[in-house]
């Protein structure tokens, strides 16, 4: 790989939030991102955690009670175990998922979310969120998924990357319109509604290094969830959706302020 295809020398969102994460994979140009991001908004790493428990136990319910076994992961981020392929397999070990992010370092790392159970099937795209047709037509995905049975999209923290001038709503509804009833959408996203000064800041340290965000509220969150039937509790905060545990008391609604939600295509 060479070292010009990662930009190392600017910062990347999938290395910030792995950084966030207590990942290893990062560069100075992205670990000084996240560090001025955490000196205007302390709470980003509970922010990136109390994301990727939800999509660990969105990933469970699916393949457990909503009995999926088709999953489409856009903006898939540096692998961080468990992935959405160990949560789904673990749970239905026959489960295909297709991964897909336009991070050179994402795809640098793809063979850790290749593979799986044998029963199995894993496959990654290099492709940008903003093509549906491109990711949808892959001859990867197509060998992949069958696009005749029901799917789990899941956009899990990407959307805010998504400018409200590139048709956000448009873009979910091109990707759901291709699969059939039964269907599932999982999605997240960072909201500036709890945290409003908070958010004036970070946009500003992410949008001074050309990594454009975009914050919404939880009613504009919802909306990508149009003419779908949300699964209880609905669009909400990230934690609060269907914890495992009794929630810890010390976790401010504030110091997540990321809204996500689970929903089926009828
Ligand atoms: N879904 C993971 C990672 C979120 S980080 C989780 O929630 O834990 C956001 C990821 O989206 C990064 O890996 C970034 O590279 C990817 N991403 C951002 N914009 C994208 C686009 N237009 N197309 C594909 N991937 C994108």
């Amino acid at each position: 790989m060479a070292g010009s295809d990662l930009r190392t020398d600017r910062p990347h969102t999938a290395r910030v939030y792995d950084y966030y994460l207590g990942g290893k994979d990062h560069y100075p140009a992205d670990r000084e991102a996240a560090e001025k991001t955490l000196a205007v908004m302390p709470n980003v790493r509970t922010m990136a955690r109390q994301n990727r428990a939800f999509m660990r136990r969105a990933t469970r319910y699916l393949a457990g009670e909503a009995g999926i076994r088709q999953f489409l992961d856009i903006g898939t981020g540096i692998p961080t175990s468990p992935n959405l392929h160990e949560v789904a397999q673990s749970v239905a070990p026959d489960s295909r998922i297709v991964y897909a992010d336009n991070d050179p370092i994402v795809l640098a790392y793809a063979r850790a979310l290749l593979g799986g159970t044998p029963e199995g099937r894993t496959a990654y795209l290099d492709a940008d969120l903003h093509d549906p047709e491109s990711i949808l037509g892959a001859p990867e995905l197509r060998e992949t998924l069958d696009l005749t049975a029901p799917v789990a999209l899941s956009l899990v923290a990407i959307m805010h990357f998504v400018q409200d001038k590139d048709d956000p709503y448009g873009l979910v509804r091109r990707y759901l319109d291709a699969l059939p009833a039964g269907s599932f959408l999982t999605l997240s996203q960072f909201s500036d509604e709890l945290t409003p000064e908070e958010t004036v800041e970070a946009i500003k340290v992410y949008s001074s290094r050309g990594l454009l965000g975009q914050a919404r509220t939880q009613v504009e969150i919802g909306r990508f969830f149009d003419g779908l039937d949300l699964v209880d509790p609905g669009v909400t905060l990230v934690h609060r959706w269907r914890p495992d545990e009794p929630l810890d008391e010390s976790l401010t609604d504030a110091a997540v302020s990321i809204f996500g939600g689970v929903a089926r295509k009828p």
